[in-house]
């Protein structure tokens, strides 16, 4: 008999198991009569009384499953408090879900989550990321309500793929329209895209100048050269987002939610800025459910916070007071992992109305589990991490000094586990996974990726139990505080 619950929905009763079949996982279910499964790909045999069915963890199959088992299908989480984890090597989702389901009461779980430019860098489809979810959530016969995040999409072909995936909350990225202000800035203003803005310079000037902006319990005036700045730095951006929320609207049949987020840009967002980007997204029409400035620093990959603490409260609390003034929406955090020291505090400020992010995290979990039980393949994951990293550090917030980061030869297999806890070797191996996961063998096929997800088939109970721990730490910190 297979171990997971058997769920009701209207009859046919279906159990379903997502089962190791020679080292390839496989789906698995039993139904009363073979009709029962037709909806699914796969072989049917008759064991006893029932029909036992053995299929691919394919689309087909996925498609099946989320029409059986409904509550499988994300939906759109609104205003609570939420936390998304992602997912790169597509094998995370069971043990993150234990850790939801142990550590994270209250707090509403994304699991299908990855931006585009990881998509793209991995050949993994949005469909891929959200079949994948759907057997781990299988697995872990999980019941509750769960969200679903095409994270940083910047243009319309990846609004249109993550439509028909199924996703539900779509993160506008207008990052690459944001403009790096001049030293020598005039002042000048014409360049804009005034007829999509649907606006003229003097009239989006005005709405601005020498007005006060209640906040909480303080107030906000822009100077007429602050202004300026925040048209000229996101005036193309914002132009950039009603574009995409416009073709999202037009275009998803499903419910559908959205975040703004320009966590990646390269200067802090100021509370000045974040009110002209509020301001002017409102006039247009688009409605978002959070939103993701860029904060003050220390928000690095791998790490905890590195900033100054009471000045992040001080960011913070600026940014949700807008953020409650102009919305209601949540903030939300991106490169949120690992941050331990700051999740009670960020949670308290925003008094729950507040969404995390994290998703390289449960990759170096995996990292971990190959350093322990396959030495050979996670040295040479170090290696060509540590090569790249000249590189790959380029698109992140990092601050690793490749030379202060030790050397694997020098480092028993014992030891290697170390890599993972020492700030500057963590990060090399964060941010290493581009080159790691899509390194070919002469064959063309993905030689280390291959052979990590290997080593996390034969090692799962282990690999699930250290996500559920390293997540649920995350998570019970939200959770205590909500
Ligand atoms: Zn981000």
């Amino acid at each position: 008999m297979l171990s997971s619950e058997p769920v009701i929905v209207n009859a046919p009763i279906l159990s379903f198991e997502i089962a190791n079949v020679g080292g390839k996982r496989k789906l698995q279910i039993i139904g009363a009569r073979s009709e029962d499964l037709s909806d699914f790909n796969g072989e049917v045999n008759a064991t006893g009384s029932e029909y036992l069915l053995v299929g691919e963890l394919n689309t087909k199959n996925a498609s099946a499953v989320r029409k059986h088992l409904p509550w499988l299908n994300p939906k759109p989480l609104g205003l609570k408090l939420s936390a998304g984890v992602g997912d790169r090597l597509g094998m995370a989702t069971f043990g993150q879900a234990r850790a939801f389901v142990n550590f994270g009461q209250g707090v509403l779980p994304i699991f299908a989550q990855q931006s585009a430019r990881e998509m793209h860098r991995m050949g993994r489809t949005p469909q891929d990321v959200m079949d994948d979810a759907t057997f781990g959530l299988v697995e872990s016969s999980w019941r509750g309500l769960i969200g679903s995040d095409a994270d940083h999409l910047k243009n319309i072909e990846d609004i249109n793929s993550c439509i028909a995936a199924g996703f539900t909350m779509f993160t506008l990225d207008p990052g690459d329209s944001v403009a790096l202000v001049p030293i020598d800035f005039d002042g000048n203003l014409d360049h804009l895209p005034w007829g999509e803005l649907e606006d003229t310079e003097v009239s989006m000037i005005g709405r601005y100048k020498e007005k006060e902006f209640l906040l909480d319990h303080a107030s906000l005036f822009l100077t007429d050269a602050e202004i300026r700045r925040a048209v000229f730095k996101y005036g193309a951006a914002v132009a950039s987002v009603v574009c995409l929320y416009r073709h999202l609207i037009k275009n998803a049949k499903h419910e559908v939610e959205v975040e703004v987020a320009i966590d990646e840009t390269h200067e802090v967002t100021t509370l000045g800025e974040h009110i002209f980007i509020a301001t002017e997204l409102k006039r247009l029409g688009v409605k978002w459910v959070s939103f993701a400035p860029r904060y003050i620093d220390g928000f690095e990959k791998g790490t905890e916070f590195k900033g100054n603490i009471d000045d992040l409260a001080v960011n913070l609390k600026g940014h949700f007071a807008i953020a409650q003034s102009l919305g209601p929406y949540k903030l939300s955090i991106h490169t949120g992992s690992d941050k331990f020291g700051i999740y009670s505090l960020a949670n308290q400020l925003c008094n729950g109305v507040f969404h995390l992010k994290t998703s390289g995290t449960s990759y170096l979990e995996a990292l971990s589990i190959c350093a322990q039980f396959a030495p050979e393949i996670f040295r040479d994951i170090y290696q060509i991490s540590h090569h790249s990293y000249a590189q790959s550090r380029s698109s992140y917030q990092v601050s690793a000094n490749i030379n202060d980061a030790p050397l694997a030869k020098n480092l028993g297999n014992s030891d290697l586990k170390e890599l993972l806890f020492i700030e500057d070797s963590r990060q090399i191996l964060h941010v290493g996974y581009g080159d790691v996961l899509t390194l070919r063998d002469e064959s063309g096929n993905y030689a280390l990726r291959n052979a990590l997800q290997l080593c996390l088939i034969e090692h799962k109970e282990d690999y699930d139990k250290a996500l559920e721990l390293h997540i649920g730490r995350h998570l019970s910190l939200l959770s205590k505080s909500a």
